[in-house]
């Protein structure tokens, strides 16, 4: 039996495969990266691919919260472009 990791997202907190979701870790710096590996160790918080679970999460400092570090605009760009590759591409991240 094939074992599926849910995740929440901070955004809507609906719960989906985390091999469909954007990843954001603390680095060991005391900051936030994107995690495109979905394996750096840490903390870490998800997002569904979709614009408006970014802008909810965004808004609602909900990733600030969750990994209890500051969110640069620099992680936020980061996850935009990620999610217009994923709907470019129209390819959902399946590693
Ligand atoms: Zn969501």
């Amino acid at each position: 039996m094939k074992h599926i990791a849910i995740r929440m997202c901070a955004g809507c907190r609906g719960r989906f495969e985390k091999t469909s979701m954007m990843r954001v870790v603390r680095s060991p710096e005391g900051g936030a990266v994107y995690d495109p590996t979905m394996r750096v160790s840490g903390r870490g918080v998800y997002l569904c691919y979709n614009r408006k679970c970014v802008d909810i999460a965004r808004k609602r400092h909900a990733l600030e919260r969750a990994l209890k570090v500051a969110m640069t605009d620099s992680i936020w760009e980061e996850l935009e472009r990620a999610l217009e590759k994923s709907t470019s591409d129209d390819a959902v991240v399946n590693d």
